[in-house]
């Protein structure tokens, strides 16, 4: 596997390879990320990921320095999973001096985190945009986990004629329901099994939907009561449209759950989509 940290080498890199596979990542690897790997491998010629922790999609008070950094440990992960290159960028490679341009994607990135995370989006469209730009992938591959990035990398990519699919793959979890993240490594014991709750909620929502129910407001009433307890402060909890991603307050034939909680020092996310499957979101 070969490990590129210029432009240069990547562009030398991607002359020479055929239908490209890219999984950008932010490191500390899981089975969620290698999941992404698994699926660039087989669907394309040549999987690249990379690791790049993107100062600019962190508020001034979020975990930009603490995030957790493993670079060794995941080139080894990336070996194994048959990762043709990785691109582990300095960030002076993506943010040069002078650097100054910034995409701002349209209304889906307003609400949810981007309510809760002025900038965010801001952040994560123009450091994938970046990324596009230097690999020109056939395909990027996605977790749901993040759904709400996953529509506005989709809408960013389609708008700008970035050239590359941008393809949803389903959140791999804990056997408990707990949704991986590289974040999970802030929770204490304690914190980890009160955790459960999130995705305890998510499901007994998706089981009233299964049963029948479509009103939004039940459905988000169900993953409060379950959601939230002992270190699991919810912040929010919301049912929406999953293409627009705007709130519904009326029945519809689809639904994404999404909520976010804070827990220790954590901030957790996670979703559940009703009624259609994420590969069919494009
Ligand atoms: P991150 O390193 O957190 O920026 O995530 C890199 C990619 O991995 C993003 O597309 C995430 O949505 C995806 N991802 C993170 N956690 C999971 C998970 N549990 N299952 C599937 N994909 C995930």
């Amino acid at each position: 596997m070969k490990v590129l940290r210029s432009v240069s080498e990547v562009r030398a890199w991607r002359a020479s390879a055929r239908r490209v596979g890219f999984v950008p990542t932010m490191g500390a690897l899981h089975a969620g990320h290698l999941s992404l790997v698994e699926r660039a491998v087989r669907e394309t010629d040549a999987a690249i990921a990379s690791i790049f922790v993107n100062p600019t999609q962190f508020g001034p008070s979020e975990d930009y320095t603490a995030y957790p950094r493993r670079e060794a440990e995941d080139i080894r992960l990336l070996e194994q999973h048959a990762g043709a290159a990785v691109f582990v960028p300095p960030v002076a490679e993506i943010y040069p001096p002078g650097d100054a341009t910034r995409v701002t994607p349209g209304p889906i990135a307003a609400p949810l985190e981007g309510a809760a995370r002025p900038g965010h989006f801001v952040g994560v469209a123009t450091v994938v945009a970046k990324l596009l730009a230097i690999v020109r992938p056939d395909i990027a591959f996605f977790g749901q986990k993040d759904f709400q990035q996953l529509r506005v990398l989709q809408t960013t990519a389609r708008d700008l004629r970035l050239g590359s699919e941008i393809v949803g793959c389903p959140t791999v979890r804990e056997p408990d329901g707990l949704a991986l993240s590289s974040r999970n490594a802030y929770l204490t014991p304690e914190q980890r099994r009160d955790a459960v709750a999130l995705s305890r909620g998510l499901f007994a929502a998706r089981e009233l939907w299964e049963r029948g129910e479509r009103d939004p407001r039940v459905l988000r009433e169900r993953v409060r009561e379950l959601a939230g307890g002992g270190s699991v402060a919810l912040e929010y909890v919301s049912v929406a449209d999953p293409v627009t991603l705007a709130e519904l307050d009326t029945p519809a034939a689809t639904a994404v759950i999404s909520l976010a909680a804070r827990v220790g020092r954590a901030r957790l996310i996670d979703n559940v989509l009703l009624g259609m499957d994420v590969a069919d979101l494009r």
